[in-house]
């Protein structure tokens, strides 16, 4: 069996008239996240820990901004797919770290749900699915409030039998349009 280990990092920005989704998890917030999807930072950083740990690249390569296929798409449904893209490597999921850094709201009430959402999402038990928050005790942006900051890691292992994964394909284009400025493109850059 082969295991491996992945990072992912994701940010976006808080704007009025946006729901505030987290985990899977739809959180009453006088603001919400931008972004081209439902901009779920915290399973965008677990879609690219996942992606990372295959090297299969990002979710920006894979669900590209822009795309109407994507607009006001669950990350839940993102995530299966990321499950799905894995699957097509010889990789499964076996578990999950993530940490939310948000200054406000408060998430803890809602972790149990997200967990639980999560782990359906990724066909695992809720016990290989640990979920975070930390607030950055108002210091600089994330404390200002203006976005919010997730980080994720994930462990994966070839199917049990399964002989060595097939080698990812090549980089489009090597662009990471996940990760461009939103403050230059507009709202939807993001994912
Ligand atoms: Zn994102």
């Amino acid at each position: 069996m082969d295991v491996r280990v992945g990072l992912g990092i994701d940010f976006h920005r808080l704007t009025p008239g946006r729901r505030l989704v987290l985990g899977g998890v739809e959180i009453p917030h006088d603001r919400g996240l931008a972004g081209h999807s439902d901009a779920d930072v915290l399973l965008h950083a677990i879609c690219d820990a996942l992606l990372g740990a295959a090297a299969l690249g990002d979710i920006g390569q894979h669900f590209p901004v822009g795309d109407p296929a994507y607009a006001g798409i669950s990350s839940l449904e993102l995530l299966k797919r990321t499950v799905a893209l894995l699957a097509q490597a010889g990789y499964v999921p076996h578990q999950v770290d993530a940490v939310a850094v948000v200054e406000r709201p408060i998430l803890a009430p809602h972790i149990p749900t997200m967990r639980e959402r999560i782990a359906a999402a990724l066909g695992v038990e809720t016990s290989a699915v640990s979920v975070k928050a930390t607030t950055p005790e108002g210091m600089g942006t994330l404390g200002r409030g203006e976005g919010i900051g997730a980080w994720a890691v994930a462990l994966v292992r070839t199917f049990p039998g399964s002989v060595r994964p097939r080698e990812p394909p090549e980089s489009s284009t090597g662009k990471h349009r996940h990760m461009d400025d939103s403050r230059e493109a507009g709202q939807d850059a993001r994912l």
